[in-house]
């Protein structure tokens, strides 16, 4: 069969026969018929991804006669390069005359590929190949409508474009991307976007896969920011050349100066194989990858038979002409904590606290962004990297172009571990090795090697607001900027809430693994430091952190548990119960006043009240997991039914008093607690009043269970959860004794 009679199927992801429907297709509209809609669903969740036999099966058609099929003739891709005219910026949605005759216009340079059920890619159609090309391979189905195929200005795609002139903007090329129009805000049609790997909004724009013009090929006044091919192997001269331009022109953001404490590291000599003391004002790069289960075994750099990304960042390293490298397995003692001695405990404790430093003093951080452990590699060091495809369209070359590292970031299993935060966050100048391009990012600009280079240095000098740099974990140590309390308070509980809902494979690195991070704030932003993560001497309103309802996921749920058994979070051991390292799951802070910063003590709340904070507990001291404070604690009884969780001052039916409503922690349902008797610790009280008077009150508790201390030092109280109390009696009533509580 000529391959005109073929299809190829973006579901199956294969060559199917032109003339029958795909099976999947078949069979998922069976089902619907049925109304198994949910049987139906899981098969389309997660599409096999792009893979090498993809690519050889899109060679084997480039070297078949092609030619445009008739959708693709009628559309004539040519021409959307050519007169399409995107989104002029500075046109509001609000403007509606102005943006109705912009749909109208983009409308004639749009592709729209209907059902995608039936939509057919014609493996003899060049243009079909690329539409093939980069389609996502998740949150599609065959019932989905109304995805197009739309151009737009390439500029959109960096970081920072905002600061771009109007007149550079104007000359950007024109990619191709994919949008889905499905989504309605405010009566008016907004862009829905499918970027790989993660469907869903992520902004006005595109970022997602997109074909590109080669830039000989491209029309007048549509050539800046273009994207170009990658050769398999990473281009280091391309490398080089970006690090150059951040190291002419941003050296006062992008380098740091190396404090002595440096002194104590250790460094690979990557010309001698072997691990040395730092040598004093070394230039070194750092390594940022996932582990995985693969350890580097004893002599293993001397032996050449480190795990792949290990050995490849030696080759990166050498290839950027630096000398030295710090990778955490080789440069940190790695033998289990319990066989090393008293000493070596606290050089390792004292590494770990460092890795702020070793990160950001780092000449550059090597950042393996695919596979799932360190047998992955660098992509394109040892291993090609995924090709674009190409194709000629009228004499002229087209070719696709990755996601931009951001997304891929996104969709990476680097991304989702608890080590590289910090890695990732306080890197200064770094190189995202992905399986399909090169990213090089510093403070100031960044873009991958899938765009013409001059993207960087055109990028660079944009101007980034203070506060940006500090929630980007930028330049925590730069004591230019000036931070007001609200926002650190931020940047603190938004770092701690990212980094909880990372994984990790050992639970004792529950608070290892942002000792670095800690560091960095403590350096700069708390200067009285972190109990188990804290910074209580500061913020003793901290404690009033809580895991997140979404936590764990629905899925790990037991079907047939009672309400109050739900999302239940696991203790982490060796931890203390009242942070948030001593418990699995992603915390929130949003309950008390901590949730804007701004620790109101006087705040104006809705219809005119005023609200104020009282009765936190004041900071005593902390003595391993021992936490002392003197706060407000009070008995209080809970009774499910008949209604939810009524808050009572006595128990039984003789003289109860309904005094409010409690909640556990922010789940958004009622009947996760128990009909019975609790006690807590007050974390805050915000009182509201309007005119002097009283109108209610909230409390927030942590919910306290007695118990023996190991120490033999009698009882101390553990954490079980977080409660929020609404009450329109004022909170005296409960009749809370204030008196010295110690926490394990
Ligand atoms: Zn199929
Ligand atoms: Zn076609
Ligand atoms: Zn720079």
């Amino acid at each position: 069969m000529a391959s005109q009679d073929f299809r190829l199927c973006i579901f199956c992801r294969e060559l199917e026969p032109a003339s029958t429907a795909c099976p999947l297709v078949k069979k998922s509209q069976a089902e619907t018929n049925q109304a198994d809609f949910l049987g139906s669903e899981d098969q389309f969740n997660e599409l096999s991804p792009l893979s090498p036999s993809d690519e050889r099966l899109l060679k084997q058609l480039q070297d078949k006669p092609s030619s445009l099929c008739k959708r693709c003739t009628d559309y004539n891709p040519l021409r959307a390069f050519e007169l399409a005219e995107p989104l002029p910026s500075g046109l509001l949605p609000e403007d509606d005359d102005g943006f109705r005759d912009y749909f109208l216009r983009l409308k004639a340079s749009e592709l729209d590929l209907g059902e995608l059920g039936s939509l057919t890619l014609s493996a003899s159609c060049p243009f079909c190949r690329l539409i093939y090309r980069i389609m996502p391979t998740k949150g599609i189905r065959p019932d989905t409508k109304g995805m197009r195929l739309t151009p737009y200005r390439a500029y959109v795609r960096h970081t920072g474009w905002e600061y771009l002139p109007e007149k550079t903007r104007a000359q950007s090329a024109i990619f191709l991307g994919l949008r889905h129009l499905s989504h309605i805000v405010h009566g008016i049609q907004v862009p829905l976007l499918f970027s790989d790997g993660e469907p869903g909004v992520r902004s006005p724009e595109m970022t997602g896969p997109a074909i590109c013009l080669a830039t000989e090929d491209t029309f007048p006044g549509r050539q800046e920011y273009n994207g170009r091919l990658v050769e398999p192997f990473v281009d280091f001269e391309f490398a080089k050349s970006g690090l150059d331009v951040c190291w002419k022109n941003h050296k006062e953001y992008c380098i740091s100066t190396k404090p002595e404490e440096l002194f104590t590291t250790k460094m690979i000599d990557v010309f001698e194989r072997k691990v040395v003391p730092y040598p004093e004002g070394c230039e070194y790069v750092a390594l940022s990858y996932i582990w995985g289960r693969v350890m580097p075994e004893e002599g293993a750099l001397e032996k050449r038979t480190l795990p792949q990304t290990i050995e490849d960042s030696i080759t990166v390293t050498r290839k950027l002409g630096k000398q030295y490298l710090w990778v955490d397995a080789l440069c940190i003692n790695q033998k289990p904590w319990k066989t090393l001695s008293v000493q070596e405990q606290a050089e390792k404790t004292q590494q770990l606290a460092m890795m702020d430093l070793i990160y950001q003093c780092a000449a550059v951080t090597l950042i393996a962004l695919s596979g799932q452990d360190s047998n992955a590699g660098l992509c394109g060091v040892t291993r090609p990297r995924e090709m674009q495809l190409q194709e000629t369209i009228n004499g002229r070359k087209l070719f696709t172009i990755p996601a931009v590292v951001e997304d891929e970031m996104a969709a990476s299993t680097w991304d989702t571990r608890a080590w590289t935060f910090q890695e990732g966050m306080l890197s200064k100048r770094s190189l995202f090795f992905s399986d399909k391009q090169l990213g090089i990012s510093c403070q100031r600009s960044g873009a991958p090697d899938a765009y013409d280079p001059s993207c960087y240095s055109h990028l660079s000098n944009r101007p980034m607001d203070s506060f940006r740099q500090l929630m980007n974990g930028f330049n925590l140590t730069d004591t230019n900027i000036s931070v007001t309390n609200p926002q650190r308070i931020l940047l603190y509980t938004g770092l701690i809430m990212d980094y909880t809902r990372r994984q990790m494979s050992r639970s004792s690195d529950s608070l290892n693994a942002c000792l670095g991070l800690l560091s960095a704030l403590q350096r700069r932003l708390f200067p009285s430091g972190f109990e188990w993560g804290l910074p209580l001497r500061e913020l003793p309103l901290t404690l009033g952190w809580s895991h997140d309802w979404a936590f764990p996921e629905p899925k790990r749920l037991q079907k047939d548990s009672p309400p109050w058994d739900i999302a239940r979070p696991q203790r982490r051991e060796g931890f203390p119960s009242w942070s948030w390292c001593g418990w699995e799951g992603h915390v929130t802070f949003g309950q008390t006043s901590l949730q804007d910063g701004s620790l109101v003590t006087v705040g104006r709340g809705r219809g005119g009240r005023e609200v104020t904070s009282d009765m936190v507990p004041e900071f005593v001291g902390c003595e391993g997991k021992r936490l002392t404070v003197n706060g407000y604690v009070c008995k209080f009884y809970i009774r499910t039914e008949p209604f939810s969780e009524a808050f009572l001052t006595k128990p039984g039916n003789e003289g109860e008093k309904p005094f409010g409503i409690v909640s556990e922690r922010n789940f958004p349902h009622p009947y996760t607690l128990k009909t019975g008797e609790y006690e807590g610790l007050v974390v805050e009280r915000l009182r509201h009043t309007q005119d002097g008077k009283f109108v209610k009150d909230t409390v927030y508790m942590i919910v306290l269970d007695w118990v023996q201390s190991q120490d033999g030092r009698g009882e101390v109280a553990e954490r079980r959860t977080f409660v929020r109390v609404q009450s329109d009696v004022e909170f005296e009533k409960v009749k809370p004794v204030k008196r010295v509580v110690h926490l394990e």
